[in-house]
């Protein structure tokens, strides 16, 4: 058993007061002790001191620290519905003040049900709760020693498999050679699934900016496109498409049952979320399977998704969805309906590292996103720390340090913080 550094420090002035001739002798030992003694404090006396935070993207990454009596600090990240949330960063972080960090699931439990009139069922609660659920885990972590997929029961799986989202979007008006060269290049780099986008509400082939068929041009063109990158890359390497709700359900029937011969790994929200009997309409239609749910918050808004059927794969987002443990609950839900688990991700690493952990830690996990800003952007290594490369042969290695294993890089991120709000003050 370590001694906390008080009761150390304590014993060993009492020791030396009583003989400073022993000291000579003892002097290395002492300073190998405290070298070697936990600087820590017993677990049951951690309690949160403090909660800031900073914003870069226009305020769609939010980073958050946890601080602790213990010099010890939790880091968090959320995404997409984070823009004017600093105020609501810092009602949370009054509300855990002197709180035990340990007790992750019991915090989220009541920040989640005190903001039951605030919105805590979707949007910008969730998200923000989501930065500061994922802060915990990371400083109860690094409190035990343990990295958080060992908090969540343990891993099932060393290395998470992640797909390339090409980034090429249709209002560049990419062509078929396009897809076929973006697609080559992510298997060159050793990736094994490819993700494309196939909507643009400005494609010339439209004829209405608002109206959401798919006309037989727009059809063709989707086809020809993912055709290219099945070309390009033959019949074993994983292809994905996202309309990202751009469409109607006739539509995404149409665009559905155009790509079934391309065996695609899935077709993603060809239509809006919210409706699951038309989610349900298109998935019975077609074997391309359908996949949804970067936009759906909580096991509660997957629940009617799994319930009905209406979906073959599901995505929440981690870094909004409600957090590593709400993701953990969400993939066992589907598990339940034998439903994989193939979570969204635009985070920095920060959130991807995190987000391996909960996908280590079910049997049910598919396939995580990947970006290729990690590889173009530069800011996306500035901003955090971390050991070791960040993929390899379209694969994460799941990190074995305390608590996530990559953290925000405070000094890195200053220059691209968004200047409306305080930066992590
Ligand atoms: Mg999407």
């Amino acid at each position: 058993m370590k001694n906390s550094r008080r009761d150390f420090l304590t014993k060993a002035g009492a020791t030396a007061a009583l003989s400073a001739m022993p000291l000579i002798n003892y002097g290395s030992e002492y300073v190998n002790a405290i070298d070697t003694t936990s600087k820590l404090s017993a677990p049951k006396d951690l309690k949160i001191t403090d909660v800031k935070c900073g914003y870069i993207r226009g305020g769609h990454s939010l980073f958050v620290k946890i601080y602790s009596n213990q010099d010890i600090v939790g880091h968090g990240e959320g995404v997409d519905a984070t823009p004017g949330t600093y105020h609501l960063v810092k009602i949370f972080g009054d509300r855990l003040k002197g709180k035990s960090p340990l007790n992750v699931n019991r915090l989220f439990e009541d920040l989640r049900r005190r903001g039951f009139f605030e919105g805590a069922q979707a949007g910008m609660y969730i998200a923000v709760l989501t930065a500061i659920e994922t802060a915990l885990w990371d400083l109860a972590g690094k409190a035990l020693g343990l990295p958080v997929y060992q908090l969540l029961g343990g891993k099932f799986r060393d290395k998470i498999r992640v797909y390339m989202d090409t980034a090429l979007y249709q209002n560049r008006l990419p062509t078929p050679a396009d897809f076929a060269a973006s697609a080559k290049e992510a298997v060159d780099m050793g990736f094994t699934a490819v993700k494309f986008d196939l909507d643009q509400a400005n494609d010339p082939n439209k004829y209405d900016h608002y109206n959401w068929t798919a006309s037989p041009a727009e059809v063709q063109r989707m086809y020809d496109q993912m055709a290219a990158a099945r070309e390009a890359v033959g019949p074993n390497i994983d292809l994905c498409a996202d309309m990202h709700g751009k469409y109607d359900t006739t539509s995404g029937e149409r665009v559905a049952k155009v790509l079934e011969p391309l065996n695609m790994m899935w077709l993603e929200e060809p239509i809006p979320a919210e409706n699951v009997e038309a989610y349900k309409k298109i998935t019975e239609s077609t074997s391309t399977p359908i996949c949804a749910g970067e936009n759906h918050y909580l096991a509660h808004g997957f629940r009617p998704l799994l319930e009905a059927g209406a979906v073959d794969a599901i995505m929440p987002d981690l870094q909004k969805a409600g957090g590593l443990g709400e993701g953990q609950r969400i993939a066992n839900l589907a598990n339940l309906y034998y439903v994989p688990f193939a979570p969204h991700m635009v985070a920095s690493y920060l959130g991807a590292m995190a987000s391996c952990h909960v996908c280590a830690s079910v049997p049910n996990f598919m396939i995580l996103e990947w970006q290729i800003y990690f590889h173009k952007d530069p800011k996306f290594k500035e901003i955090v720390s971390y050991d070791g490369p960040m993929v390899e042969n379209g694969f994460i290695t799941l990190s074995e340090k305390p608590g996530i294993g990559v953290e925000i890089n405070e000094e890195g991120m200053r220059k691209y913080a968004d200047k409306n709000v305080p930066f992590f003050k």
